[in-house]
């Protein structure tokens, strides 16, 4: 399936419990589409800890036992990310994965986005049964500077223990455990309600279920080019 042009800036949120496939979603549409730009907010952490920053100090440890960080920290560094990659000027295309994640979150970017008329105008929540997730997680390797993600399963990379693209080695995600995994999981179950209920209200809401990416996948291409195609609706 080829994949129409986008004829309208996206401005995509993903929201997927902890393992989800939003990244692997992410890194897909952005095959398609290049001029689309992807933000993860847990990339962006796992790289203020690797440079060893006062948040990266901040995240080390609330993260390798599954709790959210504050709401403020956090948005100020996506925030910020999105105004240094020029994102809010002009007609750009970005999604956002793992950001906003709690209400509170929601609220300080929406009024940022509004300064810059450059609103959400799409989420998508992925369903995902969790008995798929948890065997993810545990197969779950990543490349911290990249992000880019393999499972050993179903996606192993070229070599073993190194990344296609740089050759240089994968890690395991301290919080790819079974134990902190069940508490991200819970940490997710409780905040995703009311995020739902925000976007839910701004009519940009879609739901997407599916066992793997391959199926999700074709379904998110599907929804964005009825919306943002040359034929799109709106
Ligand atoms: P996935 O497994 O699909 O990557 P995830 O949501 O569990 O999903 P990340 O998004 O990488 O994983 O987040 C990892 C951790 O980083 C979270 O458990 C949390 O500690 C922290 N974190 C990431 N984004 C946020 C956020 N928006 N607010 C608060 N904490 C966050
Ligand atoms: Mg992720």
């Amino acid at each position: 399936m080829t994949f129409a042009k986008l004829t309208r800036p996206l401005r995509l949120l993903l929201i997927a419990p902890p393992g989800g496939g939003k990244g692997t979603i992410s890194s897909k549409l952005l095959k398609q589409h290049p001029e689309i730009t992807s933000l993860s907010s847990g990339d962006l952490l796992r790289q203020e800890i690797k440079n060893q920053t006062s948040i990266g100090s901040q995240a080390t440890s609330l993260m390798q036992s599954g709790k959210l960080l504050p709401d403020q920290l956090v948005s100020d560094l996506v925030i910020k990310e999105l105004k240094t990659q020029n994102l809010l000027q002009g007609e750009k295309s970005w999604l956002l994965d793992g950001f906003p994640r709690t209400l509170a979150q929601a609220q300080i970017l929406d009024s940022d986005l509004y300064k810059e008329s450059s609103q959400i105008n799409m989420v998508i929540e992925l369903k995902v049964p969790h008995s798929v997730i948890l065997d993810r997680i545990e197969n779950r390797w990543v490349h911290i500077p990249s992000g880019r993600i393999y499972n050993l399963t179903y996606s192993p990379p070229k070599v073993p223990g190194l990344d296609d693209v740089t050759g240089e080695p994968l890690s395991k995600r301290p919080d790819d455990n079974v134990e902190v995994f069940k508490q991200r999981l819970e940490q997710y179950e409780k905040t995703v309600g009311p995020l739902r209920e925000f976007y839910g209200k701004q009519g940009v809401l879609n739901y997407i279920a599916g066992d793997s990416s391959d199926i999700i996948f074709p379904k998110v291409q599907k929804l964005i080019e009825e919306c943002f195609g040359p034929d799109g609706k709106y």
